[in-house]
């Protein structure tokens, strides 16, 4: 089976929009990420960014990326219309969600039910918001399995009722312009991708 380009999917959506912007929420994992795809989508979209990371660990972790992110929209000169909106933070609710696939591996069931628990909530205020499509900034990483995003992101629009915009951001140099992006603006740029197994991982390989 040939595999979608979820790029193209998204061009086709974009160049059919005329001059009012569609409102766009948009879940955001952290800064680095955030970068390019504001500086991409700010152009065709009214945004705003919604984060909602309660898989990252430790707290102070969870601190730190989320300040970088309401200060990269404050810097960036794309983002004086972005609004940001916080989620709830208490880090129980993943360790809950993910019961019984602490030991799986980074790509594999465990990512899956934590794509599902942050896309599941930007669906959900993205219908009460009354946005017309929702996203998420995790496409743009080379590590995250792009089929299963975009998969989990399209359940959720059909239990929400509100529509998905499909991306894969690492297209186009997306990747690169996030790493030139957060060298401009001195983001802090996270070693593992968020919860505790992932930090543990990551330890291991460095040998800490
Ligand atoms: S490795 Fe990343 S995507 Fe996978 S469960 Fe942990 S925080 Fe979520």
């Amino acid at each position: 089976m040939n595999k979608i380009n979820y790029q193209k999917e998204l061009d086709k959506i974009t160049e059919k929009i005329g001059e009012k912007k569609p409102k766009l929420f948009l879940h955001s994992c952290c800064a680095p990420c955030s970068s390019y795809v504001l500086e991409y989508l700010t152009k065709y979209f009214d945004i705003t960014l919604f984060y909602f990371n309660p898989n990252i660990s430790p707290e102070e972790e969870y601190i730190k990326r989320v300040n970088e992110v309401k200060r990269l929209v404050a810097e960036m000169p794309c983002c004086k219309d972005v609004k940001v909106i916080e989620g709830r933070y208490d880090s129980r609710e993943f360790f809950e969600y993910v019961k019984g696939l602490e030991n799986e591996r980074e790509g594999g069931a465990r990512c899956i039910k934590c794509f599902e628990l942050r896309l599941e909530e930007t669906a959900k205020l993205a219908k009460e918001n009354g946005a017309d499509y929702f996203c998420t900034t995790l496409t743009i990483s080379p590590l995250k399995n792009v089929e299963n995003l975009n998969a989990v992101g399209r359940k959720m629009a059909e239990k929400y009722g509100v529509k998905w915009l499909p991306s894969d951001f690492k297209k186009r140099e997306g990747y690169k312009r996030s790493i030139e992006l957060s060298a401009e603006y001195n983001l802090f740029r996270q070693n593992y991708c968020g919860c505790i197994f992932s930090k543990n991982a990551q330890m291991y390989k460095s040998g800490e």
